[in-house]
């Protein structure tokens, strides 16, 4: 069983994951990792992975079988497990818990060279449904606080597996990333009676200097205080707090925002590994009118060391103003 740590200085919790307890000689440099073989997640080779919980099936073929367009699986090597009551505990000044929660990975298209940046309009607006569906049915089940979708791409970006797909990880807690953002939200809010996101969109639809893509519902821009070279937030135009509770039509105005993004980033950084979150309030309830869902995609282009580790800061080699004139031209 996984457990959950409290670091009693930082108030941030860790994932002690025992499911693949690693060795001194499991921890393989990249460089020498092989690539290509057998791939779990192709079609045809639905008996390889845990049972689907969610599929979509153009022609109603039966489960775990083939002719699927979209696939949601439990992570067969899961950080956390969905089995037990959740059972908080101390030990001496330490909080810990067992590691309750849920790991699943979205396989995004059936064909192994697909990526998310090259698949049709279509399959990533059932991605971003298949988010939705997961997000809402997760949050049914009253041990899980949150539930994070995020995307790793490529190696450099912790992608395991080549085959196009993205992860959802439910958790007995906030995240503190998460809860610093909405804190800081809120106090915003409290200050000005508005939401900072909505400030956000409407001074960078306004100066443009940082606006990478636009459409009827969404944008793109390049944060001003950008942690990475190239990092983009996706946001929509209109104040949601949550992803999964928006009206159906802004799923496709959803996927074409994150498909034009990702083609530019294809475009100028010649398809780089990346990671993205989704982040969705905790509480539509109680964040509602501060909290603004966004997703935000990391290039992995730096690495990130000493003084960031040292400091929480981060030095960034691309002005964003930069990144976005980039990106903004890329077709
Ligand atoms: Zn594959
Ligand atoms: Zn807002
Ligand atoms: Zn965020």
């Amino acid at each position: 069983m996984p457990e959950l740590r409290k670091d009693p200085i930082h108030g941030r919790w860790v994932i002690i994951s025992t499911e693949r307890s690693r060795r001194p000689s499991d921890f393989t440099p990249e460089e020498r990792r092989p690539v290509g073989g057998f791939c779990p997640l192709c079609e045809g080779n639905e008996d390889r992975t845990p049972p689907e919980v969610l599929a979509f099936r153009d022609n109603g073929t039966p489960p775990n079988s083939s002719g699927w367009t979209l696939r949601v699986v439990s992570n067969k090597f899961p950080a956390l497990r969905i089995e037990g009551e959740l059972n908080r505990e101390g030990e001496g000044i330490y909080d810990k818990m067992n590691g309750i929660g849920a790991h699943e990975v979205v396989i995004e298209t059936p064909r192994h060279e697909e990526t998310l940046a090259t698949l049709p309009l279509k399959s990533i607006k059932n991605v971003l449904l298949a988010y939705r569906d997961r997000i809402v049915d997760l949050r049914r089940d009253p041990r899980l606080r949150y539930v994070l979708v995020f995307k790793n791409h490529g190696l450099a970006a912790g992608a395991s597996l080549e085959h196009s797909h993205s992860q959802i990880i439910a958790l007995p807690i906030v995240p503190k990333r998460v809860s610093e953002e909405i804190l800081g939200a809120k106090t915003y809010f409290h200050y000005k009676d508005r939401c900072v996101f909505c400030d956000i969109i409407r001074q960078e639809l306004q100066q443009k200097h940082r606006l990478i893509a636009e459409n009827q519902s969404f944008l793109s821009v390049a944060p001003f205080a950008s942690r990475f070279p190239f990092e983009t937030w996706i946001l929509p135009k209109t104040h949601y707090p949550s992803f999964e509770h928006m009206e159906l039509s802004q799923y496709e105005q959803a996927a074409q925002i994150l498909s034009d993004t990702l083609k530019k980033m294809n475009r100028v950084l010649t398809d780089p590994p990346y990671n993205y979150v989704i982040h969705t309030s905790s509480s539509p309830e109680v964040d509602g009118e501060h909290y603004h869902w966004h997703v935000e995609i990391m290039p992995k282009l730096t690495k990130v060391a000493g003084f960031e580790w040292g400091t929480g800061f981060y030095i960034n080699p691309t002005p964003p103003e930069e990144a976005e004139e980039y990106l903004r031209e890329a077709k």
